[in-house]
């Protein structure tokens, strides 16, 4: 007998990783179209909470229009004897994964940033409430985290009150983030792996350290230790760091040895703090991208929330595009707000000296975390729309990164086309760069181009 057979839809692994197009889906919850969205886990005593309850305040599914975007929140309690409140961000990144085993419901990212999507054929199986999916959450989380004894789950549609609930998520979020603040990675007996992502980015692990938050930022290194002790052949386990290869890029031997494991060999070396070379792997669902602009040697940073075309002119989806999959792409680097108030932020790379370029309202959420004398250096959209804007500003602050175009032929880069005819064919070898065509993602490894002609074009707006 199925454990699932009072749910009209499958449920399995096999439904990780479906996607689900804007034309096929019967309602979206949370997402970029909604300013208030979250999903919680608070851990409560025994006798505060009742075990299998599952409550919905506002609009249920089979109320909401076809096709309609919603407010929505998940506010789940669970209870167990001996209480560890560290476990609540782990629990609650497990949400995404389970919610994904549901045939025909799509769980993207975490926290404050939720976005699902339920499709018009798993609607027309009867999957119209959240009842069904409570009951699916409850199941999976007694099932693989055993030591639940009592889980209630509340779902939350009506306007006001996933608005005031996500006010109290903001708060815990940041309590839970401030414990491991002052930690260093150096003092850490272990650090902490995470392969959640794996069933969207195969070669994905999640170095967690310290002072290198998770890319989703909901896993910290106090959650990776508490996740491992109650689960250590789970997704989050502990990586022994072994010798510590090079302190200032943060590599170490036992991380190395994990990747190459984890991502069955593809990834072999990671140094934790650039974004260049062998730098962390990208998944899918990190909070944020910084991003290399060679036109002023700088790194940009775009947050998931920010709506706007960027500096370059790109948004943050096709920035998040040209980092994710679980590759290392020098330039292009997941990352997570928490990580942007660590100290090793980037070091290798020149850490906020390097950064030039970053939306106002998560520029205000790290403000205390920059340096005092960078603060102002930094543009945000307000200051710069464009790169010509940006060059403007960063010379009139004076940014640490304008000394470093005396030594770079940035303004010297050609304003027109220039076809250099090659005498010989030019050899570029290249490995694991992906090419999208026709809807398929095409990943050419060990491959070489052979190039007769190298046109280099100035990327106008
Ligand atoms: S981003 Fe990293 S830590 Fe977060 S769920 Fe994915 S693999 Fe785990």
């Amino acid at each position: 007998m199925s454990m699932f057979e009072d749910i009209p839809v499958d449920v399995g692994v096999v439904y990780e990783g479906e996607r689900i197009r804007f034309k096929d889906m019967q309602v979206e919850l949370g997402g970029e179209r909604t300013d208030a969205k979250f999903e919680l886990v608070k851990v409560k005593g025994l006798d505060e909470i009742e075990d299998g309850k599952i409550t919905v305040v506002g609009p249920d599914i089979k109320d909401m229009k076809e096709g309609s975007t919603n407010p929505f929140g998940i506010y789940i309690e669970v209870a167990w004897k001996d209480v560890e409140k560290e476990l609540e961000g782990v629990i609650e990144r497990r949400i995404h994964e389970y919610c994904n085993f549901i045939e025909g419901v799509m769980h993207l990212n975490q926290r404050y940033d939720i976005w699902l999507r339920l499709s018009k054929k798993s609607f027309k199986k009867g999957f119209n409430s959240f009842h069904f999916m409570g009951k699916v959450l409850q199941k999976l989380f007694r099932s693989e985290l055993s030591f639940i004894e009592k889980i209630q789950i509340t779902f939350i549609t009506k306007p006001e009150e996933v608005k005031k609930m996500h006010g109290e998520a903001m708060k815990i979020y940041e309590a839970r983030d401030a414990k491991a603040r002052g930690m260093k990675d150096e003092e850490a007996d272990a650090f902490y792996g995470c392969t959640l992502c794996q069933s969207f980015a195969p070669t994905h692990c999640c170095i967690i350290t310290p002072q290198r938050y998770s890319n989703c930022g909901s896993i910290s290194w106090f959650d990776g230790r508490a996740s491992a002790r109650v689960d250590p052949k789970g997704p989050v386990f502990a990586i022994e760091k072994g010798e510590c290869l090079d302190p200032f890029k943060g590599e170490y031997k036992g991380v190395n040895a994990v990747m190459k494991e984890k991502t069955m060999g593809e990834i072999n070396r990671v140094a934790l703090y650039t974004a260049f070379e062998n730098p962390h792997t990208s998944c899918g669902c990190f909070e944020a991208v910084a991003f290399y602009i060679p036109e002023v040697d700088g790194m940009g940073i775009v947050h998931r929330g920010f709506k706007e075309a960027t500096v370059n002119g790109l948004p943050f989806s096709t920035l998040a595009d040209s980092t994710a999959g679980g590759r290392q792409v020098e330039g292009f680097h997941g990352l997570s707000i928490e990580y942007m108030r660590s100290p090793k932020l980037l070091q290798v790379d020149g850490g906020w000296n390097r950064i030039v370029w970053m939306p106002a309202t998560v520029k205000e959420r790290v403000k205390d975390f920059i340096p005092k004398e960078m603060v102002d250096k930094i543009a945000t959209e307000n200051e710069a729309k464009t790169i010509d804007e940006l060059k403007a500003f960063l010379k009139k602050t004076e940014h640490p990164v304008v000394e470093r175009w005396k030594t770079l032929p940035v303004e010297a880069a050609p304003e027109a086309e220039e076809v250099e005819a090659l005498a010989q064919p030019l050899e570029i070898p290249i490995s694991g760069v992906p090419i999208t065509a026709g809807g398929f993602e095409i990943i050419l490894k060990d491959a070489k181009i052979y190039a007769r002609k190298v046109i280099i074009r100035r990327v106008k707006k």
